[in-house]
């Protein structure tokens, strides 16, 4: 990989040069010394990761933030502050700064939080690359009460089907991923019983029901299997899922939680408290469809997930695509120095199986391995 590139906007000389020197062996770096020459430089030149004062003249952190959203939606800022302007370093995070650094730091804390930031800010930009070339949004149509209708019968006839996961080199099932079912026919797709709770309001009611079935259904042979469940980003919101007593909370270290980037995480209050509950109940969290929405860098400085699992639309006939094996290679590379495992979903052909698994991917999911069914069969392992 290139060296990443970094701007350092810092109106204190001395300070601004010592950072320079001593970050130059692995940055290529510009530097600013007020906010109009950091702006023209973000509009003239792409950067991996921005390290700035959070008090510089006439330009308070938040207003910084703004200026460089303006000129970049994806690169991870750093601002460094002191401690009167520690409130202000906190409101900036609200509003998606990556961390800030309380003067005076460690030169190892700084390396460590830029390091990250740079690559998150590569994934980031990995990310908008796949959706500009790949995604889609399909739209919703329907009148409300029937609507409702449909849903109550949607809910209680709903059930879940199991699709297994293998891993990547043994081909051996390590999961199973439960996929929302239900027997109203209005609603023939999971998509749809969802799109339809959103209008409705009723996110939270459907993600208890799925959460309740998985739990029960999820009836595995081998202790170690794990069971993957898809979480509405709304259902973030529910007290429910932080329940010591709720259904699932019994098998939670076997539980991968999936948060689609389908939705954007920026209605949910405090994301980084609530994946830390989730995770002192025994969970661990996976990003779903990444690459088929823009949820924003947030999502992943937020969630910190353990996993990643690749939209299909990135391995559909990837073996014939040298652009998606490049964006799947770049993505999985990212993920594997950031401690995360990478899953590829959706993969139907021998083909796509073998560029998946030459592209380093640790663990597989598909039609060709096992559909979707209502009990666990182990998929078939080549
Ligand atoms: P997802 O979580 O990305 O789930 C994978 C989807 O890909 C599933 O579709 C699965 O059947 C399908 N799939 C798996 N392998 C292949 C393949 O080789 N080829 C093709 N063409 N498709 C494959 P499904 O079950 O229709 O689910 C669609 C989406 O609905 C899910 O995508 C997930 O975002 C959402 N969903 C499903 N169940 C739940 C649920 O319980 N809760 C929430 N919040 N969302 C759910
Ligand atoms: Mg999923
Ligand atoms: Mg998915």
């Amino acid at each position: 990989m290139d060296k990443p590139r970094l701007l350092i906007v810092e109106d204190d000389d001395h300070l601004r040069r010592s950072l320079v020197r001593s970050l130059r062996p692995w940055y290529v770096i510009d530097e600013a010394s007020d906010g109009k020459d950091a702006s023209e430089r973000l509009t003239s030149k792409r950067f991996d990761v921005v390290l700035s004062d959070i008090n510089l003249p006439q330009v308070s952190g938040v207003d910084l933030l703004r200026l460089v959203r303006d000129c970049d939606l994806d690169v991870p800022v750093i601002l460094m502050t002191g401690q009167p302007s520690l409130d202000t370093a906190i409101e900036a995070i609200d509003l998606g700064a990556f961390t800030y650094l309380k003067k005076p730091f460690e030169q190892g804390a700084l390396e460590r939080a830029l390091g990250r930031a740079s690559k998150l800010g590569r994934l980031a930009r990995m990310k908008r690359e796949a959706l500009a070339s790949f995604g889609d949004r399909a739209a919703l149509s329907g009148d409300r009460a029937g609507l409702a209708a449909s849903f109550q019968r949607a809910l209680d006839s709903l059930w879940v089907a199991f699709q297994p996961i293998l891993d990547g080199q043994t081909q051996k099932t390590i999961g199973f991923e439960a996929l929302l079912r239900c027997k109203e026919p209005s609603m023939p797709t999971p998509t749809a019983v969802i799109e339809a709770a959103e209008r409705l309001g009723r996110v939270h009611d459907l993600g208890r029901q799925v959460r309740e079935c998985a739990a029960s259904s999820f009836t595995p042979t081998d202790p170690n299997v794990l069971l993957f469940v898809n979480v509405h980003a709304a259902e973030l919101d529910d007290q429910e899922l932080y329940s010591p007593n709720a259904p699932l909370v019994k098998l939670a270290s076997n539980v991968v939680l999936e948060v689609t980037e389908r939705a954007a995480l920026d209605d949910v209050a405090d994301t980084r408290r609530r994946a830390r509950k989730l995770r002192n109940l025994g969970y661990r969290i996976a990003v779903d469809d990444l690459g088929a929405g823009y949820a924003g860098l947030t999502t992943f400085a937020n969630l910190e997930p353990e996993v990643v699992k690749l939209d299909m639309s990135l391995v559909r006939n990837i073996q014939d695509s040298p652009v998606r094996s490049r964006i799947v290679e770049g993505i999985t590379d990212l993920c594997r120095s950031l401690s995360m495992k990478v899953v590829a979903e959706g993969i139907e052909t021998m083909h796509e199986f073998r560029q998946i698994k030459e592209l380093g991917c640790d663990y597989l999911q598909g039609f060709l391995f096992g559909m979707p069914e209502p009990v666990l069969i182990n998929g078939v392992e080549r």
